[in-house]
């Protein structure tokens, strides 16, 4: 029994004796291959290390930490472009660049250095354009932006023009209008009505209408004496830039009313007037229809009074604005117009319509039986041009026939 027992502690040692030489056996043959796991992992922790270091050598990158951008507009034509301001921070950051995109693929370009480009497919549309750092940051940011059709000077065109406004509930339904056609007017705000409703103005100005100045509080300015006057324009002008951010260049004095004085004054206020060529007398009539059909007799270079203070227009403008458009007219603001014909508006000056192009009149006088009627309005729109100049040169009695017809009215 004694003698087993040693037999089998003797077979125990060296079973141990084999088990420890193995396994240093297999720990030296580790050793050399190099693949034991603890080297593994130290080795990989220190490959990656190392990776970051080279990462923050190579770019020693100083991330954005703010990015905004302010476009010039919130509106803009196909064929025009516009420089983007891009504001971030710090001002060290190592990689400003932007990764452009727009919500409708294409539409819009934008350069390296911020200059925006509509594609010429892309008028009628109102997009989001964006622009993301590239620095790792996640940084972007955004804006809205309307874009109208271009200019053809060639083709016929008017400005609708609004006068007396805001007055949100009928001023609102009118841009609604013209938002929905991608059609634009001028709306000549009084001063006290913008500072009332300061938001309509600047909804107004962020759809791309032009917005100018019909007074503070809607005096006959040829009445007015020196401090009055410059009081009466002054005031409108702050009302608008209030609510805005920018002067008004356009002024249209009420009734029409114009003389020397109110045009020294306008000159030193950096305003230039602008009456109309076609008044629909809206104020007299009272109803949509006979507004409407009055607007549809516009002719090219046409600038077209109406207001926009009134219930019974948002019906006339809704029909007008499509229909104008479906006859190939461009509605476009008076600014708009003239740079187009290449005519100046400058302060100080006043101005009624614009000419017809060549290539408009050379259509009207080749059409056959609509030449009377043409010949009939544009001739009037010569006597209207040729009545109102005779009040604008008159110095003392302008209170003429023109402001005889739209006294306590316009
Ligand atoms: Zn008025």
């Amino acid at each position: 029994m004694k003698k087993g027992v040693m037999k089998y502690l003797q077979y125990a040692v060296v079973l141990v004796v084999v088990v420890i030489l193995l396994c240093g056996i297999f720990s030296i043959l580790r050793r050399l291959t190099g693949t034991s796991s603890t080297d593994d992992l130290s080795a990989g922790s220190a490959e990656a290390q190392t990776e970051a270091n080279i990462d923050e050598k190579a770019d020693n990158s100083v991330p954005m930490t703010e990015l905004s951008v302010t476009a010039p507009a919130t509106s803009i034509r196909v064929g025009e472009t516009m420089q983007l301001d891009v504001s971030f921070a710090p001002e060290n950051a190592t990689n400003t660049k932007l990764k452009w995109s727009c919500s409708e693929e294409g539409l819009v370009s934008v350069s390296e250095d911020g200059v925006l480009t509509p594609s010429e497919d892309s008028a009628k549309h109102t997009v989001t354009v964006t622009g993301e750092a590239t620095d790792g940051s996640d940084l972007s940011t955004s804006f809205e932006l309307r874009i109208y059709p271009a200019i053809d000077p060639s083709k016929p065109m008017v400005a609708i023009t609004m006068d007396d406004g805001p007055n949100p509930d009928t001023t609102n339904k009118i841009l609604d209008a013209f938002e929905e056609n991608y059609a634009k007017a001028t709306f000549f705000c009084l001063g006290q009505n913008a500072g009332y409703y300061p938001e309509t103005v600047q909804r107004e100005y962020n759809l791309g209408m032009e917005v100018g100045t019909h007074t503070q509080s809607h005096q006959q300015l040829t009445k007015l004496s020196g401090s009055e006057l410059t009081k009466e324009m002054e005031d409108s002008v702050s009302a608008i830039r209030d609510a805005i951010g920018v002067a008004p260049t356009l002024m249209r004095p009420p009734y029409g009313a114009i003389n020397s004085t109110v045009l020294a004054e306008a000159k030193k206020q950096g305003l230039c007037a602008v009456n109309w060529s076609l008044d629909t007398e809206d104020w007299k009539t009272k109803n949509a229809d006979d507004t409407y059909k009055m607007v549809m007799t516009a002719t090219d270079g046409d600038v077209v009074l109406l207001h926009d203070i009134h219930e019974y227009n948002i019906n006339a403008v809704e029909r007008f604005v499509p229909d104008l458009i479906a006859e190939g007219y461009q509605l476009v603001t008076v600014s708009e117009m003239y740079a187009a014909r290449g005519e100046t508006l400058d302060p100080g000056t006043i101005h009624y319509r614009t000419d017809p192009t060549t290539a408009v009149m050379e259509e009207t006088t080749a059409a056959g039986d609509e030449d009377g009627a043409a010949a009939g309005t544009d001739s009037s729109a010569a006597d209207t041009d040729a009545v109102v100049g005779t009040v604008a040169g008159s110095t003392a009695d302008e209170d003429g026939s023109t402001d005889g017809t739209t006294a306590g009215t316009e």
